[in-house]
């Protein structure tokens, strides 16, 4: 006999930034035309040559939606798959054409892809009716469309003409109010997100409301302006925050550390002073590195150097954290129970500066009893690089969508999906 009074298995709870939101499961799928909006925003190669056909760099974000495809197909729905894919200028920037995307879809799926052209012609609505049961809809790139990005109606009512459901599950996009986001499913009564959206909005959420202490962040990447809000949302629950990668400078800067011709920002330094002092305050740490991986180019480096301590100098820029650094860390970062990390430690795209980004990856694939989490964008390129992306508990498919959300900010792509009306009114 169940107890009435046990608590909700976590299973059975709705996390807090689902709330009001349904998932695919919630819908009869049979025979229904059902719009998924994916993200297919993979990166692409050139084969070389003008005009040449481009193939996928890296697939991860195809693979990532498979799931809820896969589902869709199992109920016998009709597909219609939608994404955009790089930034086109018109129609004829061919290079950004879904073709290859669809045919790495085909092979994974065993499934036929129809590649449509034109969304807003009567071929999906046509083609819709008689799809059999392996065959599935692409459409053309969805910024081939000026109304794409412009969230216009008029575009939205177009797909919503053979939309009987619609669902997200392109994470990496929600944090844009364009059409395929927004307008579509304002014009769609049935409406919910993928498996996708809903492990990556659990994960967040569990940072954001009940992260386990020592709960530890690991910032680095190009920019402190681009991390500033999440460091201020995150400033209360976080235990320990790591800086690498440009930030660094900008930060040791503060401290008056001599950083050659690093990286800094200096309109944030006076951000990063009081940043330490209200960390500091709190009874946090906050670690800096203490050498570095320093060259006299970033460009054409002709001398590499690692620093003995934490001063770089004139004439040299630092691009990674150094080996005592990587040591430092690693062992402040076993204790964690929690862990996000968004933004590099270095120049990890040239290898003789992705030591440091390569051993926090390491580091991370260690903590098997901990919650691990990648924030998308470099910092998952460069844990999928290291070959340790698969220890990890989760890697988010969206490195701007994770940011905005974990700093607070509403994604038009959810709050477009959630009814929070009571579907009993109390009665007076
Ligand atoms: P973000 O998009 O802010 O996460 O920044 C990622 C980029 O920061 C990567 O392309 C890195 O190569 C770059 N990066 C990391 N460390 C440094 C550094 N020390 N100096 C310059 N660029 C860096």
């Amino acid at each position: 006999m169940t107890d009435p009074a046990a608590p909700t298995p976590a299973a059975a709870r709705v996390t807090p930034g689902l709330r009001g939101i349904k998932t695919i499961e919630d819908f009869d799928l049979r025979e229904k035309r059902v719009f998924i909006r994916v993200d297919f925003n993979v990166p692409l190669q050139s084969a070389g040559g003008a005009g040449a056909v481009q193939t996928i760099a890296d697939d991860t974000r195809i693979r990532a939606a498979l799931p809820t495809i896969k589902y869709a197909m199992e109920k016998g729905a009709k597909i219609v798959l939608a994404s955009h894919l790089g930034r086109p200028e018109s129609r004829d920037d061919k290079q950004y054409s879904m073709e290859p995307v669809a045919a790495r879809l085909g092979e994974l799926l065993k499934a036929e892809v129809i590649l449509v052209d034109d969304p807003t012609s009567d071929a999906p609505k046509g083609l819709l009716p008689g799809l059999r049961p392996n065959q599935l809809i692409m459409l053309e790139n969805l910024r081939f469309e000026k109304g794409e990005t412009k969230n216009s109606r008029e575009f939205a009512l177009q797909m919503a003409a053979y939309t009987d459901v619609y669902i997200n599950d392109a994470f990496g996009a929600s944090h844009r109010a364009h059409a395929s986001i927004e307008a579509l499913p304002q014009a769609v009564d049935k409406k919910g997100i993928g498996f996708l959206i809903k492990k990556e909005i659990e994960m967040l959420d569990v940072l954001l409301f009940e992260p386990k202490s020592p709960y530890m962040v690991i910032l680095g990447g190009a920019k402190v302006s681009d991390k500033i809000p999440v460091i201020e949302n995150m400033i209360d629950k976080v235990d320990q925050f790591f800086i690498g990668g440009a930030m660094a400078y900008t930060f040791l800067q503060a401290n008056n550390v001599a950083v050659g011709n690093s990286r800094v920002e200096k309109d944030k330094i006076s951000f990063a002073k009081e940043m330490m002092k209200r960390i500091e305050a709190r009874g946090k740490k906050i670690m800096l590195p203490i050498d570095h991986v320093i060259a006299n180019d970033f460009l054409a480096p002709s001398k590499i150097e690692t620093t003995q301590d934490a001063t770089i100098p004139a004439g040299f820029m630092g691009l990674d954290i150094g080996p005592k650094t990587r040591e430092l860390y690693r062992k402040e970062l076993q204790k964690a129970k929690t862990v996000f990390w968004n933004g590099p430690m270095g120049v990890f795209e040239r290898s003789e500066f992705a030591k440091g980004s390569f051993g926090i990856a390491e580091t991370l694939s260690q903590l098997t009893e901990s919650l691990t989490i990648v924030g998308g964008g470099d910092s998952a390129a460069a844990a999928e690089a290291s070959g340790y992306a698969g220890q990890m508990t989760h890697i988010s498919t969206g490195g701007g969508a994770s940011l905005e959300y974990l700093q607070g900010d509403k994604l038009p792509g959810l709050e477009v999906l959630r009814n929070l009306r009571p579907s009993v009114q109390p009665t007076l």
